[in-house]
């Protein structure tokens, strides 16, 4: 049961370390255009780094997120 419980806290891990490497990829881009819905990006919002949605679909992906979905 051990060996068993050790591996599952292993795929855990390295699914975790996958996850995260996704996410500080994702941080890095910055679009002109939302990749939701493709409306302009305001300059002042891309200077923030990391935007790839207007603030319509970002505030549906927060709302989305809190929910857990
Ligand atoms: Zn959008």
């Amino acid at each position: 049961m051990d060996d068993l419980d050790r591996a599952q806290d292993l795929e855990m891990a390295s699914r975790n370390a996958a996850i995260t490497a996704q996410q500080s990829k994702q941080v890095k881009v910055t679009l002109s255009h939302c990749q939701d819905c493709g409306n302009g990006i305001p300059p002042k919002r891309q200077k923030i780094g990391g935007v790839i949605r207007c603030i319509e679909c970002q505030q549906l992906i927060e709302m989305k997120q809190k929910r857990g979905l």
